[in-house]
């Protein structure tokens, strides 16, 4: 598929796929953390792009099984033929896990303060990446987190994970954490080899209305902080698109953030029925998708980032956004 046709995938983010292709083999996986937090979903991959779908019998999309490969149909026509791919754990080829699946914050489009699940232990981590590992096709090692208790017990907790994961695997291991004034500091000596701090919307009244306890202000020092502990192309942050930001305002704070040295994951919001009614939201088009990944690649290029460098978390991923230098090359027509 070229990355027109993936902006269409993740603009619609679901589909009704065949049960008997999941059977076969790839399977589902169910995020705990996140906007896309306990939606089953599965994972499509066609020449270089990645797509993570999550699975609605309602969709527009239909994924068949066709000679040996597996195709798309949108309103009836094919329009991309490729594979699934098997998540290991989360996502492919990493072992993405969550630590602690509740938050004491209250963001009004996420759904994990509403679902509390039981923080992993240091045994449970232990063994869930060992599983990974077993599969040979292990890459990476990510951990996020809500926030349990309190930020700074999060962090240690986290921190204290990636020590042990270090003395086992040789893997560049990548965190997402609410940032504390010293998390940056911690995580690197942990052994953590990149981070990722989100500030959900550079729209300042949005993050007002949406994050309350929560400090934009502190994110970004946090952000500035981390490039200096962790390097350029080793720190990223999740801007969520579709809360009712402009485009211009998407654009001065990618702007703000390369500038930084920091990547903006720009992450279509996925509208979840925990949250219905209390936040306005509105999946971004095909279009929107494209034109703002083409803005930010631009962006990144004009500051000597690289989108394509990272080794843990989203960016190597790619399932749920249009990620610059991966879905959005420089010769993209
Ligand atoms: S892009 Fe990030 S959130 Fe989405 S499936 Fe991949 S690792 Fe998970």
């Amino acid at each position: 598929m070229d990355s027109k046709t993936k902006a269409l995938l993740v603009s619609i983010g679901s589909a009704d796929i065949d049960e008997e292709l999941l059977k076969a083999g790839a399977g589902t996986t169910v995020p705990v953390a996140g906007p896309g937090a306990g939606k089953e979903s599965f994972f499509f991959r066609s020449g270089e792009h990645r797509v993570r779908l999550s699975i609605s019998r309602s969709s527009p999309l239909k994924v068949l099984g066709r000679k040996g490969d597996v195709i798309i149909l949108h309103e009836g026509a094919e329009i991309a033929r490729g594979r699934l791919e098997p998540a290991l754990c989360h996502c492919p080829q990493q072992a993405y896990l969550t630590v602690s699946p509740a938050c004491i914050f209250d963001c009004k489009f996420c759904p994990v303060p509403k679902l509390s699940g039981k923080a992993k232990d240091l045994d449970r981590i232990l063994e869930l990446v060992e599983e990974a590992d077993r599969t040979g096709e292990m890459r990476a090692i990510s951990l996020t987190s809500g926030v349990a208790r309190s930020p700074e017990e999060e962090v240690e907790t986290v921190a204290s994970a990636v020590r042990a994961l270090r003395e086992i695997y040789d893997l560049p291991i990548g965190v997402s954490v609410y940032p504390t004034s010293s998390s940056s500091e911690i995580l690197y000596a942990a052994g953590a080899a990149e981070v990722k701090y989100n500030v959900e919307t550079m729209d300042r009244e949005i993050f007002e209305r949406c994050c309350p306890g929560l400090s934009l202000p502190f994110i970004l020092e946090s952000l500035e902080k981390a490039v200096e502990v962790f390097g350029e192309n080793r720190v990223t942050t999740n801007f969520i698109i579709g809360l009712g930001e402009g485009d211009a305002t998407v654009e001065a704070g990618a702007r703000r953030l390369v500038e930084m040295g920091v990547i903006p994951i720009l992450r279509p919001i996925s509208p979840h029925p925990l949250r219905a009614g209390e936040v306005y939201v509105k999946r971004p088009s095909a279009d929107r998708l494209l034109t703002l990944a083409r803005m930010l690649r631009d962006l990144l290029d004009e500051h000597g980032l690289r989108a394509d460098l990272a080794e843990t978390m989203c960016l190597p991923c790619t399932g749920c956004d249009m990620t610059p230098h991966r879905d959005v090359m420089r010769r993209d027509p």
